[in-house]
């Protein structure tokens, strides 16, 4: 036997998320998020899942010529844009928008003469105070990228820093508004916090990416109640069981102590496959789909589990890390982090398998 963890990969559920994603923006286009490799799925994977999407938003320059590469014609968004000047004859060859969020961006565009002339976002910065251009330099910035031959279309943009608070986005929409007021370019406003809180606001064009995953990007409101579906199953199996007296320890630094005799479970699955290992003892995990909890220290390889109440585990028993049965977000949170994280780091040496094409050879990405 194969060592048994794998990620499977349910390419119907991430349809079904992205046709929820539209729903709650029925007027808008939909750029799916697909950067970090489509939130650790693998993008080349996932693709087929993505047919109705009206384009694409991602970070990395190569994974977006490998789209167009393989024939994709639908827009194709870089979010942080260029780095340098040398990259626009790619933007340009291969027809890539780019945001453009600094002055240092605006000017290399000035200077350049890429051909055909590039779809532009113009991105102001509404407070996250990460990226973008001051909102009241964002009209005269407009103007000057209208002027620019570069510059074959232009959008107005903006990333909101807590969408997903209740009252987290009143003050940069209005910063926006003020910034835009009279612009007449298209507008792009949503991540998939805002998709669902504000779907009427999200502007022209809207930019999920975690719930096309399955996974929520709030704190109190489950992917499940917004009607998501999990994309990554990480499955593995017990590979071993220890019977421990009260008092014997379990694992690195010996965190975890028996205060009666008990059955410790050992998952093939650490944190060398992604797995948090700062997830504490308590963290949810499924043995023949019951939830029961970690025990002792995550390590590189191996995962302990509690079995006090799985009298009839065994070695070969079945193992959900996250996913079907088992939030990750649940997980994120016992961990202290957030289900985008736990996606995007599961580790290269994980076999994927696309579910209802169990065989492995023809799910690389
Ligand atoms: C990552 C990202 C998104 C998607 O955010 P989610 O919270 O995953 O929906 C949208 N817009 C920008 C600019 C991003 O960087």
């Amino acid at each position: 036997m194969a060592r048994p963890l794998v990620a499977q990969i349910d390419l119907a559920a991430l349809a079904a998320n992205l046709a929820r994603a539209r729903a709650f923006a029925p007027g808008s286009q939909v750029l799916a998020v697909v950067k970090a490799d489509a939130y650790g799925h693998g993008l080349m994977r996932v693709l087929p899942a993505l047919a109705a999407a009206d384009g694409f938003a991602l970070i990395e320059l190569d994974n977006a010529v490998r789209l167009r590469e393989r024939g994709e014609r639908r827009p194709i968004l870089l979010l942080e844009g260029f780095f340098e000047a040398t990259e626009l004859d790619t933007f340009a060859h291969h027809a890539l928008g780019c945001v453009v969020h600094s002055l240092e961006q605006v000017e290399m565009l000035e200077r350049a003469r890429p051909m055909p002339a590039l779809d532009v976002y113009l991105k102001i910065n509404t407070g996250m105070n990460r990226l973008g251009v001051a909102p009241n330099e964002a009209r005269a910035i407009a103007a000057r990228l209208e002027r620019a031959p570069a510059v074959g279309s232009l959008r107005l943009m903006t990333h909101f820093a807590r969408a997903d608070e209740e009252d987290g986005i009143e003050q940069a929409l209005a910063r926006f508004e003020a910034a835009c007021a009279g612009l007449p370019y298209p507008r792009s406003l949503a991540n998939s916090a805002g998709v669902v809180r504000f779907g009427d606001i999200g502007g022209d064009v809207v930019r999920p990416g975690i719930m096309l995953y399955g996974a929520t990007p709030f704190a109190r409101r489950s992917a499940q109640s917004l009607g998501l579906a999990p994309v990554m199953t990480l499955r593995s199996k017990l590979i071993g069981v220890q019977t421990l007296a009260a008092g014997d320890i379990v694992g690195y630094g010996a965190t975890f102590v028996a205060t009666q005799p008990m059955r410790i479970g050992v998952v093939a699955c650490g944190y060398a496959d992604g797995y948090p290992r700062h997830a504490p003892n308590g963290t949810p995990i499924l043995v023949d789909g019951a939830r029961v909890a970690t025990a002792g220290r995550v390590s590189m390889d191996m995962i302990t589990v509690d079995l006090s109440s799985l009298p009839d585990a065994r070695v070969g028993s079945d193992v959900v890390l996250w996913g079907e049965g088992l939030p990750i977000d649940d997980v994120a949170h016992a961990a202290g982090t957030v289900g985008y994280e736990l996606m995007c780091a599961v580790a290269p040496r994980v076999p994927f398998v696309v579910q209802g094409q169990e065989d492995r050879s023809c799910t690389s990405s």
